[in-house]
């Protein structure tokens, strides 16, 4: 099995290069930001809790987010292994996961974090707000509590693998293909 966590700030380009990863390793995306919206679409009790926190750029809690996971995980019957995008956000998520995956008798191969400076994410953000939809991608305040909350909360996890040896960094700016190559690079020699 091939579980990656695919890292970097919100804006990074997480997204764009998780379903381009997929295709390529055949694996399965989880983005946990995809899940929430999905579940705030559909107004149940759980996006119906998330809602206010990603609407403030503030995470939704551990307890909440990690049983998402771990449903979402539990329910994918047959893979090649995960992508995980926009998760771990915090040391209890990436322990949390270790553990859900020790449970299985598997572990995470690599942390991949895509590096992007701060004005760079928030100019991106901005205008993927044009049509995102996204009421957190329109206002320049709720940009920089997410990568305030990314430097303090998130930035702990990639020490957490860094300290196992899992984790690694490629420039994240430059065109979609220069970056997707440098992923698979990374990945390419982890998996070989
Ligand atoms: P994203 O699409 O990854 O930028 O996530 C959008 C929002 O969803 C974040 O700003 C958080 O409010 C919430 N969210 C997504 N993933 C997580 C996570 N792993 N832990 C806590 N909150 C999350």
């Amino acid at each position: 099995m091939i579980h990656l966590i695919l890292f970097g700030p919100p804006g990074s380009g997480k997204g764009t290069q998780a379903a381009k990863l997929v295709e390529h390793y055949g694996l399965t995306h989880i983005s946990t930001g995809d899940l929430f919206r999905y579940e705030m679409e559909n107004n149940t009790p759980l996006g119906i809790k998330a809602k206010a926190f990603m609407a403030e750029g503030q995470l939704v809690p551990d307890e909440i987010t990690i049983g998402m996971l771990r449903n979402k995980v539990n329910s994918v019957k047959e893979t090649r292994g995960f992508i995980f995008d926009g998760f771990p956000r915090t040391v209890a998520q990436a322990e949390a996961l270790d553990h859900l995956l020790e449970e299985r008798d598997e572990e995470i191969t690599g942390l991949v974090a895509l590096d992007v400076h701060e004005e760079e994410i928030v100019q991106r953000i901005l205008l993927r707000g044009k049509t995102s939809g996204r009421p957190d991608d329109n206002d320049e305040s709720i940009i920089r509590n997410r990568i305030e909350v990314y430097k303090s909360e998130t930035t702990p996890v990639s020490d957490h693998y860094r300290r196992i040896g899992k984790s690694h960094t490629v420039q994240g700016i430059g065109s979609l293909d220069e970056i997707f190559q440098r992923l698979t690079g990374v990945i390419d020699s982890l998996i070989d």
